[in-house]
């Protein structure tokens, strides 16, 4: 592989420094070589050289909570997709996320060792994936694919998996273990989207959790991630050693200050709730989901917005699979009306989001050493950041080096006598 210089850009680097105009980056077999002022980077020999048209040059962005496997919750597509075609929507949703500017995501659930498997030979276009092959649940909890009239189904491809007690949270550990998964993922509360639970319902013991954080953290330090919504099961997850909460919809103060002392990142995936409601209008979906989709969508906003203003570390997510995938960009949009500055919510979509899925060596900053992951925007997102979720403003996506994305915007060729030589 060539080296590869791109310039003509203004850098915002992931680490929330000022942004950097007039500058440049070089990358090589897949890894960024050199970054700075352009004015103080040679052009190496034979390099291909790419003209960013003066757009904004930002690492690749990670969402830490995706379901490649899920298409909204719309109840006849659930019903009536078959495995085949749900499998090569999965491509189309991962290829649409890379396209808008997430190189790397945490899929949550639903996703399989397999799908991973083809992004890393080539095979398909998508972000490289951390996956957590299934959600542990209780019965009757946030992943018991259950229906009054039918009872607990088995869809062909479940999300769920369903232990209860200590012998059998651990079996299910071991089994997704087995089965590859990079995260324990776990509701530790009542959801949105389950029939017979409500967010704010405790589910698991605290013993229950504790197992399953010792068994995973048995395996080279897996971590947990916790589908935790209520302040009871936030609490136990946090008290466990959950890596994660994600939603965090009823966060109380002592939640709060446990998320600060044990250095647990919060995933608000504010995008979620909101995309229930919104296409709750366009497809038919289960009452009840949408009736607690409205109960919490505020209350989810005000809770976000508190641990902030506590500094609880925020990686962004979205649960995109319950959105529509590639809208992922939106959810900085969505940070910044809860009162986080256009330039933090860049962070915690970089730097804050590498680190929480455990990527904070290879991604989320534009630094030697890291891997090519860029994003060029020809609008400025820290004067108007929802210009990030809009396609036409991702000009180009670059993953590990690789061109994934260019627009006509971005120009090849030879540098004008004023630049670097
Ligand atoms: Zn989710």
């Amino acid at each position: 592989m060539k080296k590869t210089l791109l310039r003509n850009v203004t850098l915002i680097d992931g680490n929330g420094q000022e942004p950097l105009p007039s500058a440049a980056v070089i990358w090589d077999q897949g890894k960024i070589v050199e970054v700075g002022l352009e004015s103080q980077i040679a052009v190496p020999p034979g390099a291909d050289i790419l003209d960013g048209g003066g757009g904004y040059l930002m690492p690749g962005f990670i969402d830490s909570h995706v379901h490649f496997f899920a298409n909204g919750i719309g109840l006849e597509a659930a019903l009536m997709t078959p495995p085949s075609l749900v499998v090569i929507h999965a491509v189309h949703n991962a290829e649409k996320t890379l396209h808008a500017g997430i190189t790397s995501v945490r899929d949550a659930g639903g996703t399989d060792a397999g799908f991973k498997r083809a992004q890393v030979e080539g095979l398909i276009q998508a972000p490289r994936m951390k996956i957590a092959i299934k959600i542990l649940s209780i019965t009757g909890g946030h992943g018991d694919e259950y229906f009054p009239a039918l009872g607990q189904v088995t869809p062909l491809m479940p999300m769920g998996l369903v232990c209860d007690g200590p012998d059998e949270v651990l079996k299910a550990v071991r089994e997704v273990l087995r089965a590859g998964a990079d995260v324990i993922k776990v509701a530790t509360t009542g959801g949105v989207l389950s029939t017979a639970d409500h967010p704010s319902h405790t589910q698991f013991s605290p013993e229950e959790l504790n197992i399953i954080v010792r068994e995973a953290g048995y395996r080279g330090a897996v971590p947990a991630m916790a589908h935790a919504q209520g302040a009871e099961g936030i609490k136990n997850a946090i008290r466990a050693g959950f890596a994660s909460i994600e939603h965090g919809i009823y966060l109380d103060d002592e939640a709060i200050d446990m998320m600060l002392t044990h250095g647990t990142y919060l995933v608000p995936t504010l995008h979620a709730p909101l995309s229930v409601i919104e296409l709750a209008e366009s497809e038919r979906m289960i009452g009840s989901f949408v009736k607690k989709a409205h109960e919490v969508v505020e209350i989810h906003q005000q809770s976000i917005a508190r641990a902030y203003q506590a500094g609880v570390k925020i990686a962004m997510g979205t649960d995109c699979g319950v959105g529509i995938h590639g809208t992922n960009l939106r959810e900085l949009e969505l940070m910044c009306q809860i009162g986080m500055s256009p330039m933090q919510a860049i962070v915690a979509s970089t730097k804050t989001a590498a680190e929480c899925i455990g990527w904070a060596g290879e991604t989320g900053t534009l630094v030697p050493g890291k891997w090519a992951d860029l994003v060029v925007t020809r609008e400025n997102p820290l004067t108007r950041i929802a210009s990030l979720k809009e396609p036409s403003n991702i000009a180009l996506v670059v993953q590990a080096g690789k061109v994934v994305k260019r627009t006509e915007h971005i120009a090849s060729g030879a540098i004008g006598d004023q630049h670097a030589g």
